[in-house]
């Protein structure tokens, strides 16, 4: 079994996204604490950081340069923070791991649909709603995994929708 890990950023945590309601793995990145530092979820962020519930990590370079990159090419306006965020949930899934990204920003969301990576918007206490993604052929209906491009009846170009 794969374990899940959520990755919250800072929008996730101002939502009221409770770390003491989750049995999943919590982390974050250095950039979200001291973002958090002006906000009045600051003390809450920083009882989960000393009761283990989320554990702060710093992504490898090499992993945010590649998303740095990628993001280049979109042209979207995309914080550092934000950067981070996708390099964290990328550099777990290289770990075997499966990261969530907990977020309710459009920027952050449509960058998790980038990189292929699942993200759930914040339900309080908890989370009810994971986004994954599937391919679906526009023609004929059937439906692939994220890696296929066409399909396989008809040659038709395969378009993303999110997994019911
Ligand atoms: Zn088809």
């Amino acid at each position: 079994m794969v374990d899940e890990a959520y990755i919250l950023d800072t929008s996730a945590l101002v939502a009221g996204f409770a770390p003491e309601f989750s049995g999943a793995e919590q982390l974050t990145v250095p950039e979200v604490v001291e973002e958090a530092q002006s906000l009045s979820v600051k003390l809450k962020l920083e009882t989960a950081i000393t009761l283990g519930q989320i554990e702060v990590r710093d992504p490898p370079k090499k992993t945010v340069d590649k998303v740095q990159e990628k993001v280049s090419e979109t042209g979207d306006k995309v914080s550092k923070t934000d950067v981070k965020i996708l390099a964290l949930a990328l550099q777990l899934s290289e770990e075997e791991k499966n990261p969530v990204i907990v977020s309710d920003d459009y920027a952050i969301q449509n960058l998790s649909r980038l990189f292929d990576l699942p993200y759930s918007r914040i339900a309080k206490p908890g989370i009810t709603t994971v986004f994954k993604w599937e391919k679906e052929c526009p023609a004929c209906g059937r439906v692939y995994s994220t890696d296929a491009e066409k399909c396989e009846a008809c040659g038709s170009k395969l378009v993303r929708k999110p997994r019911d």
